[in-house]
């Protein structure tokens, strides 16, 4: 018997996007999220990324309001603003852009739409506290009394994934790299080039995004949380390391009223199978990891796309499942692996180019299809 009926834990980036793709193959979805929020910060698109926002019906309306880069920014710049190095990256045979800048809650509302145009139910917040797996199906109980039966439970609730904890046990945990991020959106700030600025010990990378919006993100070598006043304090710091006079113009703009966004890198990895039964782990739920390939959340869209396909094929639940986990995995590996990697070089104060002959091959390697 087919997979006629999918819950899907966890409206993110993975979650809803699975709900779009699931639902255009004809499968009923519904989908629980405790909160329903985005963070208001930007999401990078680029690889393979844009084919799964193709997929799912949703890359011209992300195209539209998003910004659009035919060639991905990959440009590095030294503290003066002058261009070190820019790795030929031809613009994609197929017309698509190569990579999209988008503010976060902007893609949920599209990724939303696109569900439930597809068919899928959306319940804000409501979570899971019950599932029991059966021969046949999985009853689940919700946290606001209701109660459902499904064929299949995607777990995609994120890195602190409830659905993992309670069907994989506490096996696998978040882990710290010992970093944080910092990530600023000025509005209305001077426009520049977009690309990788190095100052003394800083990678800062600087997007110029759609609404007059630029993303600006950097790394700092210690996961103390800070608050509001003292992640702008860091920042302002960090661009003392530079005299470009794009960023120099950018730094006038920190003001007091300003927020500046401050989460801890941390990973995981599940390495075993991602399903046990009728439930499977997608996105951060089963592999996430730091920005340094940006590419956490293009891992979350292709494997919805992918599930999606899978479940398609028709075959037995378990001989899909598998054949999910060993398409994804060798991927979403590199990822995470990668990023780690890149995480401490950074701390430990690699250069663009150490940097780039790390990060080169594993982008050029995640531009094959999934
Ligand atoms: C600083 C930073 C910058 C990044 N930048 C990029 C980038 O530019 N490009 C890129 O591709 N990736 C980036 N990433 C990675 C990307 O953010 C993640 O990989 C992506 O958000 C994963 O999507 P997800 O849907 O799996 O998880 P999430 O986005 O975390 O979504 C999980 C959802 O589940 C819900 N949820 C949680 N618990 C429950 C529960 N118990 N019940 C119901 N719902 C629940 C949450 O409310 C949330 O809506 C970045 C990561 C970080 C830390």
């Amino acid at each position: 018997m087919g997979v006629g009926s999918v819950l899907i834990v966890g409206g993110g980036i993975a979650g809803l996007t699975a709900a779009a793709a699931l639902g255009r193959t004809g499968v009923r979805c519904e989908v629980v999220d405790l909160t329903g929020g985005a963070e208001g910060s930007g999401l990078g698109v680029q690889n393979r990324g844009i084919d799964a926002l193709h997929a799912i019906g949703a890359l011209d309306e992300v195209v539209a309001i998003g910004a659009a880069y035919d060639q991905a920014p990959l440009r590095f710049f030294d503290a003066a603003g002058d261009l070190v190095s820019a790795p030929p990256v031809p613009p994609r045979p197929d017309g698509k852009p190569s990579y999209l800048i988008v503010y976060r809650p902007r893609l949920a509302e599209i990724l939303r739409r696109c569900a439930e145009r597809a068919g899928a139910t959306v319940r804000i917040g409501v979570s899971i506290d019950r599932l029991d797996q059966h021969a046949d199906r999985v009853d689940v109980g919700f946290t606001d009394g209701t109660r459902g039966s499904y064929d299949l439970v995607v777990g995609a609730d994120g890195l602190r994934s409830t659905v993992r904890r309670m069907v994989f046990g506490d096996e696998v945990r978040p882990l710290s790299t010992g970093t944080v991020s910092l990530r600023w959106l000025p509005v209305g700030a001077p426009r520049g080039e977009a690309g990788f600025y190095y100052g003394q010990d800083t990678e800062m990378v600087v997007v110029p995004m759609h609404d007059d919006m630029t993303y600006v993100s950097v790394q700092h070598p210690d996961d103390s949380l800070l608050s509001d006043a003292e992640g702008r304090a860091l920042l302002r710091k960090k661009f003392e390391q530079f005299s470009s006079p794009y960023l120099t113009a950018l730094a006038r703009g920190l003001t007091d009223d300003q927020s500046v966004l401050v989460r801890r890198y941390e990973w995981l990895m599940v390495d075993g199978p991602w399903h046990r039964g009728r439930v499977v782990l997608i996105g951060d739920a089963a592999h996430a990891t730091t920005a340094h390939l940006g590419s956490g959340g293009v891992m979350a869209l292709e494997d919805a796309v992918v599930l999606a396909e899978e479940i398609a094929s028709g075959e037995p639940l378990e001989v899909l499942l598998d054949r999910f986990h060993s398409r994804r995995f060798p991927r979403c590996h590199t990822v995470v692996e990668t990023s780690v990697r890149l995480s401490g070089m950074q701390r430990d104060g690699a250069s663009a180019d150490e940097m780039g002959a790390v990060r080169w091959p594993a982008l050029q390697l995640l531009s094959r299809p999934y």
